[in-house]
């Protein structure tokens, strides 16, 4: 059964955020950091290659407009010109790219 919104989550690629930086020292280790996992395959259905970068994507069901997570993505899916739909497997975690609710405070790091 192909992927869709019920049993994966869609999201799409954010442009224009290679300004934004973390505590992390990069987002692929935010987000290894936050799941607490080694993780390094890319996250989007189907896709087995090896996650380089932690990808800033937003949910496209629309009620979570607005909130950037990080999930880990292979270089070809983290294209900034990429604006189709993408299905992330359900067991990765969405961690947020807001650092102030993440790597930035102090607790976060027990
Ligand atoms: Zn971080
Ligand atoms: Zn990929």
């Amino acid at each position: 059964m192909a992927p869709h919104r019920n049993t994966h989550y869609a999201v799409k690629n954010i442009s224009g955020t290679s300004a934004n930086k973390c505590w992390c020292g990069n987002w692929i280790k935010h987000w290894q950091n936050a799941a607490r996992s080694r993780r390094l395959t890319c996250s989007v259905v189907p896709c087995n290659r090896f996650a380089e970068v932690g990808a800033h994507v937003q949910i496209d069901d629309g009620r979570f407009y607005g909130h950037w997570y990080i999930v880990p993505m292979c270089r070809a899916h983290n294209i900034h010109h990429n604006y189709e739909t993408m299905y992330i497997d359900r067991r990765v975690e969405l961690i947020p790219a807001n650092v102030a609710a993440t790597c930035q405070r102090s607790s976060w790091w027990l």
